[in-house]
């Protein structure tokens, strides 16, 4: 497994292996990998000739009062991980390469960013949006990778990948749960025994959600009220949004009588947790 910082040098490998024309798989992070990274990182491998992998963690998608200073860096691990894993390639840019002072360029997706993450976040699709733009450019891949417990960020790369024709086909992959249904995420590490034990509520509330919407129950602001029901019990939480929306234009849904995706997001202390669920009309 190689592991490149220069952007120089990962253009001439993409040169190089341009000639052979493999396919290649690209998995994008921000480092401190779990077994959701992981699982990105195992199918690429299946149906991919190379895998390469980023880890950088993008100045541009964190806000002025987010946790850009203390957010987990584990490299040495995550070496070890993605070797594991049967990764090809490490890229591991640094922030001054990927963004010299000379830097003034951002790719917006206008809509889709508005909503939920967006509304909260103002300035955090407009990051991801330019990162993975220019990484997809640096690495040049077939097929990119992505989970769906960041549903809405899926959501706007396909949008981002279709408005500029970028020759890529971006894959979704499920979303990858500890025993008591908590997403996995590199944020958990900062909850303490009691706040993880609190966090397990998110998933639960979605899932009332879902059981909500398989029990009949067709009013969007019903389903939400019965996801918030959950949460408000417990006075140490503080929610950001539940939503039950359409699962391509996220506008959330006055009457589910079709497909739908349950979106949540509520803080424990510090710590900020989201996650989603589908549901579909009678489904268990
Ligand atoms: P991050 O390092 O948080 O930027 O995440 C990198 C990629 O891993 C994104 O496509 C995430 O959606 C995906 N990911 C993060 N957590 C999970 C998880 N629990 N299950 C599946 N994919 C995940």
């Amino acid at each position: 497994m190689r592991v490149i910082q220069s952007l120089r040098r990962l253009q001439v490998w993409r040169c190089r292996m341009g000639q052979q024309n493999p396919r290649i798989g690209f998995v994008p992070t921000m480092g401190a990998l779990h077994e959701g990274h992981l699982s990105l990182m195992r199918r690429a491998r299946k149906e991919c000739d190379l895998v390469v992998v980023s880890i950088f963690v993008n100045p541009l998608q964190f806000g002025p009062a987010e946790d850009l200073g203390r957010y987990p860096r584990t490299f040495q691990a995550d070496r070890k991980a993605c070797e594991q894993a049967g990764v090809d390639l490490i890229f591991f840019p640094q922030v001054k390469d990927l963004y010299p002072s000379t830097f003034q360029t951002s790719v917006v997706v206008k809509q889709l960013t508005q909503r939920w993450e967006g509304e909260i976040r103002p300035t955090h699709f407009q990051g991801v949006t330019t990162v993975v733009t220019k990484l997809l450019n640096l690495v040049g891949p077939h097929r990119a990778y992505f989970g769906q417990k960041d549903y809405q960020q899926y959501i706007v790369i396909k949008q981002l990948v279709e408005d500029l024709s970028l020759p890529v086909t971006i894959i979704r992959c499920p979303t990858v749960r500890e025993a008591d249904g908590l997403a996995m995420s590199s944020r958990n590490r900062y909850l303490g025994a009691t706040e993880r034990e609190l966090a397990t509520v998110l998933y639960r509330a979605l899932s009332a959600g879902k059981k909500a919407i398989t029990d009949g129950v067709r009013s969007g602001k019903k389903i939400q009220q019965n996801m918030m029901r959950l949460c408000k019990k417990h006075p140490e939480l503080s929610i950001d949004y539940f939503t039950v929306c359409h699962p391509l234009t996220l506008e959330p849904l006055t009457r589910v009588d079709r497909e739908a995706v349950l979106l949540g997001a509520l803080r424990i202390g510090k710590v900020r947790l989201i996650d989603n669920i589908f549901a579909f009309l009678g489904s268990a």
